[in-house]
C-alpha cells in the first residue's frame, strides 16, 4: 500500500541512485555518520526532512549541520526547498540540487516571483498595468508581450492560461537565480548576489506564508 504522503518519483531514485540523509527530526551526527558509511556506490546524496513551511532558521540549522559532514565528492541533493533565500542559504553550506512545488503552486494562485519580490496579479492595482511581470525577463511570458494587466484579467475570469503564463514566469525566475548564483561562485563574486536580486534580503516569514 503506498503512503500517499510520499513523493512517488523519490522512491525509485532514492533506492537506486542516492542515499537519503534524514533531517529536522533526527539531526544527530550518529545518523550521518551511519549514513555515510552506507553510502558507498551511490552517484548523489539527498538531504530530506526540510520543507516547505519550515522556518528558515531550522532549514539552515539541518543543511549546515549536514552537508559539512558529507564527503565533497558527491553531488547533494535538497529536497522540497524552497524560496529564493533558502537556495542561497543552501549552497552556500554546498547544496547542488534542489526540486520544489513553489513555482507552479505560486503560479497556479496568481503569485509571481520577482527580484524586487513577490506580485499577487489578482490586485486590483494591476488592472491597468501594461508592464510585464518583469521587464528583463526571458520567460514566454515576459518576452511573448503578456501585460500583467491581461494576466489579472485572466486570473479574475478563471482562464487556465493565467496559472500556465505565471507559471512558466516562476519557473524561469529560479532558473535565473540559480544562473547567477553559478556565476557568482565562477567570479568569486557572492556578494553581489543580493545587488542584483533584492528579494533575497525579504522577511522569510514575509515569505513563507504566500505559498497559496
Ligand atoms: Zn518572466
Amino acid at each position: 500500500m503506498s503512503n500517499p504522503t510520499e513523493p512517488l518519483h523519490f522512491r525509485p531514485l532514492a533506492a537506486f541512485l542516492g542515499w537519503v540523509f534524514p533531517g529536522l527530526g533526527h539531526i544527530a551526527s550518529g545518523n550521518v555518520r551511519r549514513g555515510v558509511f552506507a553510502m558507498t556506490g551511490v552517484l548523489f546524496l539527498f538531504v530530506g526532512g526540510v520543507a516547505v513551511g519550515e522556518s528558515t532558521q531550522a532549514i539552515c540549522d539541518v543543511v549546515q549541520f549536514t552537508a559539512s559532514k558529507l564527503p565533497e565528492h558527491k553531488p547533494r541533493y535538497l529536497m522540497g526547498v524552497g524560496y529564493a533565500h533558502d537556495i542561497v542559504m543552501a549552497v552556500a553550506a554546498g547544496v547542488d540540487m534542489f526540486d520544489c512545488v513553489l513555482p507552479t503552486r505560486n503560479g497556479r494562485n496568481g503569485l509571481v516571483f520577482t527580484r524586487q519580490g513577490p506580485v499577487r496579479l489578482r490586485n486590483a492595482v494591476h488592472t491597468a498595468d501594461s508592464q510585464p511581470i518583469e521587464a528583463d525577463c526571458d520567460c514566454e511570458t515576459c518576452a511573448g508581450g503578456f501585460s500583467r494587466a491581461y494576466l489579472r484579467h485572466l486570473f479574475m475570469a478563471g482562464e487556465m492560461l493565467g496559472p500556465t503564463l505565471a507559471s512558466l514566469h516562476n519557473i524561469r525566475f529560479y532558473q535565473r537565480l540559480l544562473l547567477d548564483i553559478r556565476r557568482a561562485i565562477g567570479c568569486n563574486a557572492w556578494s553581489s548576489l543580493k545587488e542584483a536580486w533584492p528579494c533575497l534580503a525579504a522577511s522569510p516569514q514575509s515569505l513563507h506564508g504566500d505559498t497559496e
